[in-house]
């Protein structure tokens, strides 16, 4: 097919890349461009599939010529390329949105402020143990474009960002899960939460009366937007209360999945390795969108059961040092995941590493949890003065530290036999790591080396 429309991708990393592909398959004239530095691997796939490039700037006069841009979601929306573009009148699209229009699997959906990536991959668990033909994709796993170029999956699970969602138009989920909507990176939305919830709800745009919204109705933010707006989806709710009003619910430690029409379960989550409110949560929002296509609940069940926790979600370091527990949550980068974070922890005396970059962080709501279980606040950042201000009146012991080793080995110190000391940073990592990934593994390699 021959299509003389040219299609340019800026950001040359996994969806960039894919998209790449995906357009020179289909025919369109295709132009990468990316201001940093280009992987190997990266530019290596480029040259196989014969598809022109440039790094380290963006020769704007050429990218002006495009009919469509697709733009990597690490790209801000305000960087003055992309305003120029949109006040050109040419459109700005996500991988996503170009990737969705060459394939007819159904797509399930995942976004909200935490959880995405644990419910993900649970329901992508879920669905491949059941035999069915499913693609993983959006911010986890390979390119969603580059597996529709390649691929014939009947389902994919997508795990989407907002700013993903920001660049969605035509897009449409046949299932939409909503996890939660808490303020985080708000330094991207001019510091409006309102501005970023209607990002979050970008999800159920062209949504159908056959297709699915899922959502946690223990989520203010959420069921005050649900109540201003008309949803033609059909919405399922779940909660981690005992209201059985709900399709999915909690109690005496069993969730109950009951819907009008399917059949109704239980599953007890003492059965499942995922633990904590959030996750029994997560694992509820799974099960509805496991039942949205008609999984059998024996199948539901074996994959509950099977499913691993996820590397720096509350991760445990699989060895106590002198009986004080280590525990890696590395990718609680905002206030929210902290919180539940907290609120799992059993014992009174925690040892919190905090800090790093600062997304327009709001630390009251842990003001409460934090006098009751943590013993000291041990700062990991460049600039710690937003943590101390907060936390100086309601934690005693407060430390300043400017590496892992020196977090890692000052919370010890910090610790007895008993103790917890738990990395939940609620900041972005890249102050002082290269991201969450590294603060992670830094992480637990400083404390095999104590
Ligand atoms: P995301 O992909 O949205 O960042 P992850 O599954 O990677 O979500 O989890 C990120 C952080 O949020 C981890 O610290 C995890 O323990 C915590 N978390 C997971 N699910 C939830 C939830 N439903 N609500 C709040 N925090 C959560």
């Amino acid at each position: 097919m021959e299509n003389s429309k040219l299609i340019v991708i800026l950001g040359a990393a996994e969806s960039g890349v894919g998209a790449a592909i995906l357009a020179k398959e289909k025919g369109f004239d295709v132009f990468v461009s990316d201001n940093g530095n280009i992987k190997e691997q990266y530019k290596s796939m480029l040259m196989e599939n014969g598809i022109v490039f440039e790094e380290g700037h963006h020769t704007e006069e050429k990218i002006l010529q495009a009919s469509e841009v697709i733009k990597s979601p690490g790209i801000r929306s305000d960087a003055p390329l992309i305003v120029t573009l949109m006040n050109r009148g040419i459109p700005v699209i996500s991988d996503l949105e170009f990737a969705a229009r060459y394939t007819n699997a159904k797509l399930i959906c995942i976004t909200g402020s935490n959880g995405k990536t644990t419910t993900t991959l649970l329901t992508y668990h879920i669905l491949k143990q059941a035999g069915l033909n499913v693609g993983l994709a959006g911010n986890v796993g390979k390119s969603f474009a580059l597996q529709v170029a390649h691929n014939n999956y009947d389902y994919y699970v997508l795990e989407i960002s907002n700013f993903q969602l920001d660049h969605m138009y035509d897009f449409k989920a046949d299932i939409a899960i909503l996890l939660n909507i808490t303020p985080d990176h708000l330094d991207r939305y001019e510091y409006k939460f309102q501005n970023y919830i209607n990002s979050k709800f970008r999800i159920l745009q062209n949504m159908e009366s056959d297709d699915t919204f899922i959502y946690c109705s223990d989520d203010q933010v959420l069921i005050d937007e649900i109540g201003k707006r008309s949803i033609s989806a059909d919405t399922w709710a779940f909660t981690v209360t005992d209201d059985d009003s709900k399709q999915a619910f909690l109690k005496d430690d069993t969730i109950y999945v009951n819907l009008r029409d399917k059949d109704s379960f239980s599953f007890s989550v003492g059965e499942m390795q995922l633990q904590g409110k959030h996750n029994y949560g997560n694992s509820m929002a799974a099960m509805l969108a496991a039942k949205a296509i008609n999984i059998k609940n024996e199948n539901i069940r074996e994959s509950l059961k099977s499913f691993e926790n996820v590397e720096h979600r509350l991760e445990k370091v699989p060895f106590q040092v002198n009986g004080v527990e280590f525990i890696n949550d590395s990718k609680a980068t905002n206030v929210n995941s902290v919180w539940y974070a907290l609120d799992s922890m059993k014992s009174k005396n925690v040892i919190w590493i905090a800090g790093g970059t600062d997304k327009g962080n709001d630390y009251s709501e842990l003001y409460e949890l934090a006098v009751q279980k943590v013993k000291a606040l041990v700062c990991l950042g460049v600039d710690n003065e937003k943590l101390k201000k907060s936390f100086g009146d309601k934690i005693k012991t407060i430390v300043e530290t400017r590496s892992m080793k020196d977090a890692v080995e000052t919370s010890y110190k910090l610790a007895s036999p008993g103790d917890v000391v738990l990395l939940s940073p609620a900041c972005a990592s890249f102050d002082l790591f290269k991201s969450y990934v590294d603060r992670g593994k830094q992480f637990k390699e400083e404390v095999r080396n104590l």
